[in-house]
């Protein structure tokens, strides 16, 4: 909304320290309109002032993003979220269990917010998250705004666990990366609507049980619309590691297997031996990254329960095996 010096892509992306001077070299290139990807606890995002409408577009254009697709906004505290959004009950009562933390709350935006209509793709709600990571609370508290953030990686791909993953998808196309070790839950928020009634729009970090268990009520999938257009997290591709991706009780001859847990004990890669979700997520992007070999190969994917951490593995691994598009934004075949 503002008219802040406007920058576009360096060429050069520089690797920030996650120490007090690279937060402050971040928190000037984001004043200055820059792009600079961040650790949180789920993956690492790709941050921009989210009240600037060139820096918030210059995330759709990093990361060949579809424009109607909306933003998560990242403030360090409650306090900041009731700048942007309306907190209803159940949104008070989620926060205080949950915030800090991967979980994701869409709200009624207020109208005096000041954000980028960009941010929320121009509707009345936004969607708002507190992160845990200890860099991330630096950076948004020295930075003093609300940050767009969504993952750091080219849209459709596989999101970005490392700073080195970042570069991989991204790097001469933003500004900075702060590299701050290893995301420690892997998975990217869970995203929970409080327009009207509760929905869980993603399964993610956070287990929809505890979510539940929180709000003494039921917290559905919202029913497919397809007059809705729909959001590349909800695209069915999405996430598509290059190699073909089929989910299978056993590989045949030829394919790479990433497997899941005790019996698994032959899978060129196991998400978890131990057969524990919580490792299994953390595991994940990293993992399809190191088994993807490229096209022409074929990764076969063992079962993974449906509950707790598993249904956001599950949301995942359905994507990055569903059909692809013909071609992608950046025009590699599929
Ligand atoms: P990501 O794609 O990981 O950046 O996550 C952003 C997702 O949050 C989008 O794909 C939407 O599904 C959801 N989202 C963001 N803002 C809104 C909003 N205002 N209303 C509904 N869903 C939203
Ligand atoms: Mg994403």
């Amino acid at each position: 909304m503002t008219g802040k010096p406007q920058r576009s892509v360096t060429g050069t992306t520089r690797r920030l320290t996650p120490d007090g001077a690279g937060i402050e070299t971040a928190a000037r290139l984001l004043a200055e309109g820059g792009l600079v990807a961040l650790p949180t606890e789920t993956v690492y995002g790709l941050a921009a002032d989210a009240r600037q409408d060139h820096a918030v577009a210059r995330i759709f254009e990093a990361k060949g993003r579809p424009r109607f697709n909306p933003l998560i906004i990242h403030v360090a505290d409650l306090a900041g979220v009731g700048r942007y959004a309306r907190l209803t009950p159940e949104a008070e009562r989620l926060a205080r269990a949950f915030w800090p933390g991967p979980l994701t709350l869409v709200l009624p935006l207020l109208p005096e917010a000041g954000l980028s209509p960009l941010v929320t793709a121009g509707n009345d709600s936004v969607a708002v998250r507190v992160p845990a990571h200890p860099v991330a609370q630096a950076l948004l508290r020295r930075f003093g705004g609300p940050l767009a953030a969504p993952s750091a990686n080219p849209s459709g791909r596989v999101s970005p666990t490392r700073a080195t993953h970042v570069l991989d998808g991204l790097d001469g196309r933003i500004e900075a990366v702060i590299d701050g070790g290893e995301a420690a839950v892997g998975v990217e928020s869970t995203i929970v609507g409080l327009l009207e009634a509760p929905l869980l729009l993603r399964p993610g970090g956070l287990a929809l049980e505890d979510l539940e268990a929180a709000l003494g009520r039921a917290i559905p999938a919202p029913a497919a619309d397809p007059a809705r257009p729909v959001a590349p997290g909800q695209l069915s591709s999405h996430y598509a590691p290059r190699a073909e991706m089929r989910l299978a009780t056993r590989p045949a001859a030829g394919e790479a297997w990433l497997g899941f847990g005790p019996q698994d004990a032959g899978a060129t890669l196991n998400l978890s031996p131990a057969g524990d979700l919580t490792e299994a997520a953390a595991n994940l992007f990293h993992y399809m990254r190191e088994i993807d070999t490229g096209p022409g190969t074929v990764i076969a994917v063992s079962p993974i329960p449906e509950s707790g951490l598993g249904r956001a593995i599950n949301d995942r691994l359905r994507r990055a095996a569903a059909p692809r598009p013909v071609t992608d934004p950046f025009g590699r075949s599929a």
